[in-house]
């Protein structure tokens, strides 16, 4: 039987390229959206022309009643991937109550539910693989992006913490630390911005969608089955 996975955000971008990278290896993919119905849909409708399985599925992932609802609709999850997330700029004197919570209720929130709502029948099962969407400012830090660096920092203690506590039941939590990726989320940067931020990366160039999506497959993968609780920069070497 093949295995499903549930990739929240999966409209456009790194979630997008995710969906479309299990599709390939096989699994049957539940495209979480928000609000981007038509690219869900056009997701969904490519991968079912290329001769995978998939399914559209709206939530706001920082709703639990909407998460968990969509959980019960796809059923079966055997990978969970905590893709969606939203970034913001500004000082911090800067950043309002409501930004700085939607920051966190998106990005960290909304992978406790979702993980909350999928870790019942992983137990049951005594297998399954959770996986989170980091970055590097999650490591390092970026200034002007305090809320988003925090969140995304509380991400990998989620991932830590998790990972051992559910490890002796069979399931892997790991984390993905991406560098800059060419995404709609670095979109408002200036060309001038993206070509110093390739310059300052090692291997020179910002990175794809497919190339997180790639490390993300390795992780649910059974070529990583003894690797857990673990941050893998995918970032060209920005962070050594
Ligand atoms: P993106 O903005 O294209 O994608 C984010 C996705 O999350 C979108 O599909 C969006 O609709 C969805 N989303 C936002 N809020 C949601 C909600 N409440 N419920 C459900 N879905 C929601 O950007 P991306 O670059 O593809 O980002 C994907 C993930 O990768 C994010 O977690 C982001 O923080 C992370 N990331 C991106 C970069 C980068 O440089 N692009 C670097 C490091 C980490």
């Amino acid at each position: 039987m093949a295995k499903t996975v549930l990739v929240t955000g999966a409209s456009r971008g790194i979630g997008r390229a995710c969906a479309f990278a299990f599709a390939k290896d096989g699994y049957r993919v539940g495209v979480n959206f928000h609000t981007h119905f038509a690219d869900a849909e056009s997701v969904v409708r490519a991968i079912v022309q290329q001769g995978g399985d998939a399914v559209s599925l709206q939530a706001d992932v920082a709703d639990h009643a909407a998460v968990s609802s969509m959980v019960r609709a796809l059923g079966r999850v055997d990978v969970l991937v905590n893709n969606a997330g939203v970034a913001c700029d500004g000082l911090l004197q800067d950043i309002t109550p409501e930004v700085w919570a939607r920051t966190f209720a998106v990005n960290v929130n909304g992978a406790y539910y979702c993980a909350r709502c999928v870790l019942p029948q992983m137990l049951s099962r005594h297998d399954g693989c959770i996986l989170n969407v980091s970055s590097m400012w999650g490591r390092v830090g970026a200034a002007c992006e305090v809320p988003y660096s925090a969140a995304k920092a509380a991400l990998i203690g989620f991932t830590k913490a998790l990972a051992k506590e559910v490890g002796p039941s069979g399931i892997r939590v790991n984390c993905v630390a991406p560098g800059v990726i060419d995404t709609a989320m670095n979109a408002h940067h200036a060309e001038a911005t993206l070509s110093a931020l390739a310059q300052d990366t090692p291997l020179m160039r910002l990175g794809t969608p497919a190339d997180v999506a790639n490390a993300l497959v390795f992780l649910a993968s059974d070529g990583a089955s003894f690797i857990t609780g673990q941050v893998l920069g995918v970032d060209g070497g920005f962070v050594i």
